[in-house]
């Protein structure tokens, strides 16, 4: 799908955010972006969405060009909705700004509502969820255009664990049945062993990629009990800690 070679990105304060960052992305990839705050994991993730351009190296799609609007989706730490409006009316956005009207889009906002277990939410304004539903409802935008890279910046962060195991699961459920790639910011060694299928170990001052380590898991509702699990986690944080020094 992409292929990221070389990359650098040095901001005009003087901060080296990225440095010579090579990544190959194929399409149905779910990507762990993973290492300490600061070690250019964001913005990475900003230059794979077209947000910001690179001072050094290349971003190549396989398609020829990169993708359009609506086919990517971009989740963020803090769910970004609009207060005064319901879930549906949130969801609804990206469809008005392309055009669509409510009663066109309205089967699309049932659906991926439905989809993210928003049933019987659908007209309740954001102070009336819970942090996790919040969320839902903000993956649950991102989801409406049917994205083919969806792109998602620590969104689990700021939850406590159990809805955050409750909300990686259902992640996995909504990657496998979209079939759409994934590409996740976490410092979480823990979460992006469960989720990722590659986990992108990155490091700070100047921020780099380390190394990459594939998963031998297949994650499932036992996949935290598994010590196959337990050892990937080990791995990952042997990695780091070597990287680190
Ligand atoms: P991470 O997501 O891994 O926490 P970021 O990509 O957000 O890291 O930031 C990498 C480095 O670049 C940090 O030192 C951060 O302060 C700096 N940085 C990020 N965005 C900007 C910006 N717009 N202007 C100046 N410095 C920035």
């Amino acid at each position: 799908m992409l292929t990221i070679s070389g990359v650098g990105r040095c901001f005009p304060s003087g901060t080296e955010a990225l440095r010579d960052a090579s990544l190959r992305l194929q399409s149905g990839d779910f990507v762990a972006l993973l290492g300490p705050s600061g070690c250019g994991k964001s913005t990475l993730l900003r230059l794979i969405a077209g947000l910001d351009r690179p001072d050094s190296g290349s971003l190549t799609w396989d398609a020829g060009h990169p993708p359009e609007p609506g086919e990517i989706g971009y989740v963020f730490q803090d769910a970004t909705l609009l207060p005064w409006a319901t879930a549906e009316e949130n969801v609804f956005l990206p469809l008005r700004l392309r055009g669509m009207s409510r009663s066109q889009a309205q089967p699309d906002i049932a659906a991926v509502l439905a989809r993210v277990g928003l049933t019987g939410f659908e007209t309740a304004r954001p102070r009336q969820l819970s942090g996790g539903m919040r969320m839902r409802v903000s993956i649950a935008r991102a989801l409406v255009t049917r994205p083919k890279l969806l792109l998602m910046d620590e969104p689990f962060a700021a939850l406590d664990e159990f809805t955050r195991h409750r909300l990686q699961a259902d992640l996995l459920a909504l990657w496998r049945d979209l079939g759409c790639t994934v590409v996740f910011v976490t410092h979480s060694i823990y979460e992006a062993a469960f989720l990722a299928r590659r986990v992108v170990l990155m490091t700070p001052r100047p921020g780099r990629i380390a190394r990459e380590i594939e998963s031998p898991l297949t994650p499932g509702a036992g996949t935290r009990l598994e010590p196959a699990y337990a050892k990937l986690v080990a791995d990952i944080s042997k990695a780091m800690e070597a990287e680190l020094r």
